[in-house]
C-alpha cells in the first residue's frame, strides 16, 4: 500500500512541474486558479458524485470542486487522451444553514410555466459560455459597498414549508435604491426581467467566468455593453420572487456555479 501511495504521489507531483496550482480553495465549489504550460490539454475534476471539465487558457485556468462533492476530489489535466497531471485534493468541510421563507405562491399557468423553463434554459446557456478573458482586474470587486449577508451561499432551501433548491448565491441586504457595481469588467450578455430573479444581469467576464446580479429594482446597461469593474450596473430592488429588497449575486465558471466569498479572496 505504501508503495502504491509513493508512486501515485511520484505520477502527480514529480513529473510534472509545469502545473502549478495558485490557490487552496478546495471547499464545495470552490473556485482555483491554476497555471499550465501545456497548451492541448483540459483539466478535469472528479469526485464521486460529478465529473467536471475546464478548459486550459494561456495565462492561466481555472476550476471549480463541485459542490455535491464527497471528501476527496482527483484533480487531472488531460493531454491527447493521457493523464499528464493528477492530484488528489482533500475537500475541506463546510455546513450550510438552512433558510426558510415564505412567499406569495401564484398559480402557474402551463404556458408560463413553459415560457420560464425556456428563459431558464437560455440564462444556463448564456451563464456556461467561454469567451476570451475580459477583465483586468486582480481580484473581485464587492458588488455593494457594505455587504451585509442575509442568505449565505449553499443554504438549503425551504420555501412555503417545502424543500426546494439550494441557495445557490449570496443574498446582500440593503436598502431599495442602494448602487450595485460590476464585480470584474466584462460583457453584459443578459439584461432583463425574469419571472424569479426580477429584474437580471449577467455578465461574462471571459474564460468562462461569469456574474449575476438579480432582484434589481432599476437596471443601467443594456446587453451588449461593455462594462468595467465597478461601473454601476443598477440598483437593488426586490422584482421577480423576492421577499423584502436584497442583492442575490452569483458567480458561474462555464455553468458551474461557485460560492463568492470563495471567489472574492482569490487573486486572478
Ligand atoms: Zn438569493
Amino acid at each position: 500500500m505504501g508503495i502504491i501511495l509513493f508512486l501515485l504521489v511520484l505520477a502527480g507531483f514529480g513529473l510534472c512541474s509545469e502545473v502549478k496550482i495558485l490557490s487552496d480553495n478546495f471547499y464545495p465549489a470552490g473556485l482555483n486558479v491554476i497555471k499550465l504550460k501545456t497548451k492541448n490539454a483540459y483539466i478535469e475534476v472528479k469526485t464521486n458524485h460529478r465529473t467536471l471539465k475546464f478548459p486550459v487558457h494561456k495565462e492561466f485556468s481555472f476550476f471549480v470542486i463541485p459542490y455535491q462533492t464527497g471528501k476527496i476530489a482527483v484533480l487531472n489535466v488531460i493531454s491527447e487522451g493521457r493523464v499528464i497531471f493528477r492530484k488528489f485534493i482533500k475537500i475541506k468541510s463546510r455546513e450550510y444553514p438552512v433558510s426558510k421563507i415564505t412567499v406569495k405562491e401564484r398559480k402557474l399557468t402551463k404556458e408560463l410555466i413553459e415560457r420560464i423553463k425556456n428563459k431558464n434554459r437560455i440564462l444556463r446557456m448564456k451563464l456556461s459560455q467561454y469567451t476570451e478573458k475580459k477583465f483586468t482586474e486582480n481580484s473581485f470587486i464587492k458588488p455593494l459597498k457594505v455587504l451585509s449577508i442575509s442568505t449565505s451561499f449553499g443554504a438549503k432551501r425551504i420555501i412555503n414549508g417545502k424543500k426546494r433548491s439550494v441557495h445557490w448565491g449570496v443574498d446582500f441586504k440593503a436598502p431599495e435604491g442602494t448602487k450595485v457595481y460590476a464585480s470584474l469588467s466584462g460583457r453584459v450578455v443578459l439584461a432583463k426581467e425574469l419571472f424569479y430573479t426580477g429584474k437580471t444581469v449577467v455578465i461574462d467576464h471571459g474564460m468562462g467566468l461569469h456574474t449575476l446580479y438579480a432582484h434589481l429594482s432599476k437596471i443601467t446597461v443594456k446587453e451588449g455593453q461593455d462594462v468595467k469593474g465597478g461601473q454601476i450596473i443598477g440598483k437593488v430592488g426586490s422584482t421577480g420572487r423576492s421577499t423584502g429588497p436584497h442583492l442575490h449575486f452569483g458567480i458561474y465558471l462555464g455553468g458551474v456555479r461557485v460560492d463568492p466569498f470563495l471567489a472574492f479572496r482569490l487573486k486572478l
